[in-house]
Parts: C-alpha cells; structure tokens; sequence
C-alpha cells in the first residue's frame, strides 16, 4: 500500500506551507531519509524526506500551492502502483496565484466599556483606542490592578532589595566588596516598593489621558447583556451601555476552609506580606507554588526564618524538573525548610503567633510549625462575583468565564480577558496579550490567542522561566525530541554573576530541529527567556539560534551553547553526544 507524504509541522506555530520545490519527480526511486520536496513558510525552509524506501508514484500538490500541516503532498509506493484521487479530507489547495486578501479594516466609532484597569484592562483599552473605538474604563479600586498595585511589581521591588543584600552578604567578600553591618531597612523596603507601584499607576492616569479613553471608578454590575450598573464611591449608581464589553476584573487570593485560619490575624495573603510593617522572625508559608515561593525568598534574604508546607510531593508543577531540582536545593542553602506531602488540617493560636498544624503523609503523622506570620498561597479565584454574569447569561464555570480563542464570551458583544477566564495561566502579559486580541476582533481585526510562545517566569534564586514544552510534556505527548543543555557554571557571565549557578535546556523536534521548548535557570532567566519565546513564534530551528551570534560576555552565549550542545557540537563543553 502507497505511503502517504504529508505536510510537517516544523514548528508549534505552524498551520501550512508552500510546496516550494519536488526534488524528485514522478517515477523517480527514492531511499528512506533522502529529501524529496522543499516545502516554505512564511518564516523558512526546510526539506521533507521520504519516509520509506519506493518510488514517487505521485505527486499531488503542485508547486506554489499553500498547504495545511498534515495535508497531503504525494505518494511513495511500488513501481507502477496506482492510487486514487485525494481524500475527501485531504485540505483543497488554494489557488496557487490568489490575490492576498485585503488587510481587515476597523470599524471607527465603537464604543467599548472594559471593567478593570488591570494589564489586561488597561492593555485593551489603550489597544481599542489606537483603532478609533470610544473608550471608558470603569475600576472599583485602582489603576494597574493586582498587578501593579499588589502583585507583579511589588513583589519584584522586595526580592530585588533581597537580591541585592543576598549579593552582598554571599558574594561580597569573594568579590572585593567588604561591606560592614549589612542590614535590612524593612520599612524603606516597603516605602520604595510603595514609590515604584505610584509611578508606574499614575503612568497608567498619563496613557489613558493622551489616548483619550475616559476613566470611570466604581464597581460595574450587569443588568442585563446590554447594560452595565456603575455603583461609584458616593453610592450613586448610574446606568451604563456600550457596542461591547470586556470583563477583566482579574482575581483575588484563595482563602481554604481550614479550620482557625480566618480567625487567625496572623495568618496573611500575599497583599498582607507585602504590607508589613515590622519584619518577622519566622513565617510559614502554605503553598509551594509560584507566589509561596518569591515571597519565601525574598524573606528568606531579609533573615526570617521559612518553612514551606506543601501537600503535593514537589513544588512548582509548571516548570521542567531539571529546573525545579537547582531551584530548591538553592532556597534550601538560603535556610528556606520544605516539608512536602504535608497538606495543612488547622492553625491554632500560639504565643509565637500561629500554630499550622498539617498531617505527613510519609509518615501518616501529624506535625506542626510555629511561626510569627503564616502566609496563605493556596491559588487564586476569579473576582466575577460582583459583575454579576447571570444577569448577561454569561457562560462561567464557578465564576471562570468560559471564551473562545478570540476571547468572546457566549455572549456575542461580551469579550472577557485575564485572570477570569477559565483554563489559561493567570499572568500578567497573558493578561494583556489576551487584551488585544479581544478589542482587535470587537474592531473587526480578526485575531486569535495563542499561548505556545507564552513565558512562564518564577522569580525564584536564582529565576526560573520556561516557554514551550517541557521535557516531561514532550514525553506525554509522545514527541520525538531531541535536549541540548548547558550549565551557567561553563558561561563567563554567569560566573561571574552568581557563581554559575544554573542550566539552559532546550527541547527541539528530533527531525527538523524545531525548538520545542526552552527552560532556563540562572541570572536574568525572566529576560532571556524571550530568545526562546521567539524561536517557537518564529519556527526557528537550533541551527538558526546557532547561526546567530550572541555577544560575548552575556548568559545568551549559554543559550546558544544549548543548542549546540542538542547537536553534539558544543565548544565550551566537552561533547558526549552526536545526533
Ligand atoms: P487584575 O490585575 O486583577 O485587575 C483586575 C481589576 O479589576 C482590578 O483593578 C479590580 O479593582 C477591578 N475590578 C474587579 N471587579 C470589578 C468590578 N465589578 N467593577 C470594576 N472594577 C472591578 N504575573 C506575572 O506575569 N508576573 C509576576 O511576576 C506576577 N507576580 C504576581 C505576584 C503576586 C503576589 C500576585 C498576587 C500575582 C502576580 N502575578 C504575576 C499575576 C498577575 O498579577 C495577574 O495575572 C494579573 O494582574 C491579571 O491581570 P488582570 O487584568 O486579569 O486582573
Ligand atoms: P499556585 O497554584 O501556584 O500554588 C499553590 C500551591 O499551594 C500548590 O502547590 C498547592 O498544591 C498548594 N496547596 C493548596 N492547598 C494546600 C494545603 N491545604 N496545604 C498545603 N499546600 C496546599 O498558586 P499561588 O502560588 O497562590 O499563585 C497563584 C497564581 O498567581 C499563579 O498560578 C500565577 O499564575 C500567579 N503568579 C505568578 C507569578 C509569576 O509569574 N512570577 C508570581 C506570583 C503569582
């Protein structure tokens, strides 16, 4: 039976290419592994080789024709073996010389309402407003959201002032820098975290202003699928209607049902552990996830003394484990204690403060920390109970609004963003990304979400941050993959920086050299994360981060030695590997 030749998937992104080139023709023999068409995508080239040794017995997309991945290209069978017409579901090929179809044109004068002014809401508007739609923004509280006010960038301002006294106290010595009677001022800590979270607010006052999108503050409810009820801080409400909305009221801590923990005022969420007013000697945290952990570390660096009690058995689910393994046994050098599989069954009162009692699941025994603080990092919940989603027939699952990849609700004229909708990661910039693709489709642009070049960073000592697949997904997905990794110990920068500590790890398709994945742990992950970002968006192969130069001395050269490495070539390691 004729094997089929199908279009391939060089890279995530991908939906078709063009049959550039046969390189063979019909009759011609052919050996398994030889290339036999040259196939374009709008971002490179690349040949497709037989899969089995035979003869090309036919060829059914021409050259010039736009091919979905998967469809079909041709046949490879016995000498003179026939085959049929294209399958039915074979996708029809555009016509090879059709006429580009004219860029969308926005519709002016849309009137838009968006309800939260966080990185999704204020991305949006801003975004509406560049293609010519009337703009209102209505926020119950602030602008920039959780995460300008309470979130992102507070958390960076207080693990940047650990960075620094871990950097100091650590390194200082070994490099020449002697300081004396290096000591936290918490209370500047949170003073210039305050300042830093003000400028870049008001910031936010400054860009509505110049792109005219009027702000309205209050807390926005539906009344019913065409209209908003606008509740202001006088207690007035007013009616509100608009052409669309978009719901982007974000999220707010869990708080668990367990027993004490509510009445306890020593137990906080991440808003109060980035208020304190004194530091604290000790602190559990409960919660090994993303927000347990910076907020760990940076306390950790200011000399509070730290257990993390987790119920799984292992902490930070979404990052490949390569990266997890250095991560933890750093925050274990910093004095953070980890008790795994200990999920938490009370807190009681303690002279100390709060007593977490938890149950060991590897010893079926119950065991309990005291500290002075216990910080609750158990997830977030959608903040949809106020916007009232009933009343407009919105679609949610327990107040997660249900949407399309082109962020639209159930509800044609109702688009919703960020931290609320259900089954996407609850980020920042996957906030804002979201943002635009929601006001682009209301615009008549069309646009889709697309979250395979999206970064997930943990800011951790040292970063993590990851794009792409991992290596334990590729496995699942039964994924032929090829992994180049390089340790930051074998990078001049990173030396230098912080002792080398850290990897870069790529994941790449096993045939074409696609990068799959990139996983990187060490100094200023969060910022080179995006090379790898844009080598999924653009379909680049290793090769290609190998054919770039990377400047030297910068972390990049240890990317680029990953690469390297997945094909066995690395210079700055010896080599225990050919592809
Ligand atoms: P939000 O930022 O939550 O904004 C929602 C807005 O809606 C709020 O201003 C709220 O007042 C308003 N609102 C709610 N209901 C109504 C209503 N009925 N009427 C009017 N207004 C309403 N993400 C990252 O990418 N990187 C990080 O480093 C990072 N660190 C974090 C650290 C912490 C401690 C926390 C808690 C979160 C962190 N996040 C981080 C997550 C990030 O903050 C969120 O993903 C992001 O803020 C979501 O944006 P959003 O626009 O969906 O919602
Ligand atoms: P999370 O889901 O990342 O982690 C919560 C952890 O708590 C999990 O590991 C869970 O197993 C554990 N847990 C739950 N119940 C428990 C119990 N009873 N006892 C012990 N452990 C228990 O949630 P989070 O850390 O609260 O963060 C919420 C979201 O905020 C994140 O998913 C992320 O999207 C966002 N965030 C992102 C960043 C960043 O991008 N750097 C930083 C902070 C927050």
């Amino acid at each position: 039976m004729a094997t089929e030749i199908l279009m391939p998937q060089l890279g995530l992104t991908m939906e078709e290419g063009e049959v550039t080139k046969w390189l063979k023709k019909e009759g011609d023999a052919v050996k398994a592994g030889e290339p036999i068409v040259e196939i374009t995508t709008d971002k490179l080239t690349n040949e497709v080789n037989a899969e089995v040794d035979g003869t090309l017995i036919k060829i059914v997309a021409q050259e010039g024709e736009d091919i979905p991945v998967k469809g079909l290209l041709g046949y490879i069978g016995k000498a003179g073996e026939t085959v049929g017409a294209a399958p039915a579901a074979a996708p029809a090929a555009a016509p090879a010389a059709a006429a580009p179809a004219a860029p969308a044109q926005p519709k002016k004068d849309t009137s838009i309402i968006v309800i939260g002014a966080g990185p999704g809401g204020y991305v949006a508007a801003i975004r509406a407003s560049q293609l010519g739609a009337k703009v209102t923004v209505i926020d119950e509280k602030y602008l920039g959201g959780t995460c300008l006010n309470i979130g992102c960038i507070p958390t960076k301002c207080l693990l940047h002032s650990a960075e620094l006294i871990s950097e100091i106290k650590d390194q200082g010595k070994d490099i020449g820098v002697d300081v004396e009677g290096v000591k936290v001022n918490f209370p500047q800590v949170i003073k210039h975290k305050n300042e830093i979270s003000h400028k870049l607010t008001s910031g936010i006052g400054g860009l509505f202003k110049a792109n005219k999108i009027k702000h309205v503050e209050g807390t926005a409810s539906f009344v019913d699928s065409k209209t908003l009820a606008v509740k202001s801080p006088d207690g007035k409400t007013e009616n509100m209607t608009a052409d669309a909305y978009v719901i982007a009221t974000g999220s707010i801590n869990a708080i668990p049902p367990i027993p004490g923990l509510k009445d306890n005022p020593n137990c906080i969420d991440s808003t109060g552990a980035l208020s304190l007013e004194k530091l604290p000697k000790s602190m559990v945290v409960i919660g090994g996830g993303v927000i347990g952990l910076e907020i760990a570390c940076a306390y950790a660096a200011f000399g509070t003394k730290i257990t993390v009690v987790e119920a799984l058995d292992h902490v930070l689910p979404m990052l490949d484990g390569d990266l997890t393994k250095i991560g933890v046994a750093h925050m274990k050098k910093m004095g953070i204690e980890f008790h795994l599989e200990c999920p938490v069954q009370s807190v009681e009162n303690s002279a100390v403060g709060a007593k977490v009692v938890c149950l060991d699941k590897k010893t079926n025994k119950e065991v309990s920390f005291e500290a002075e603080k216990v910080l609750v990092a158990v997830g977030r919940r959608p903040n949809t109970k106020s916007i009232n989603l009933e009343a407009a027939g919105i679609e949610n699952q327990k107040g997660r609004i249900v949407v399309n990849d082109q962020m639209q609700t159930n509800v044609p004229n109702i688009y919703a963003i960020g931290d609320c909708v259900l089954g996407k990661a609850q980020l920042a910039h996957t906030a804002s990304a979201m943002g635009e693709v929601a006001v682009e489709n209301i615009m008549g642009i069309p646009a889709v979400y697309d979250e395979r070049t999206n970064p997930t960073c943990v800011y951790i000592e040292p970063e993590a941050a990851s794009v792409g697949l991992t290596e334990e997904k590729a496995k699942e997905l039964g994924i032929d993959y090829i992994v180049g990794k390089f340790p930051m110990s074998g990078n001049g920068k990173a030396l230098i920086m912080n002792g080398g500590e850290g990897i870069v790890k790529i994941i790449a398709g096993k045939e074409y050299n696609e990068v799959l994945g990139m996983h990187i742990i060490g100094p200023r992950a969060s910022d080179l994360i995006c090379e790898g970002a844009l080598a999924i968006e653009a379909e680049l192969t290793v090769e290609d981060l190998i054919a770039t130069i990377h400047s030297h001395p910068t972390v990049t050269e240890a990317m680029r030695e990953a690469a390297l490495d997945s094909l066995g070539r690395c210079i700055h390691m010896p080599n225990k590997k050919k592809k």
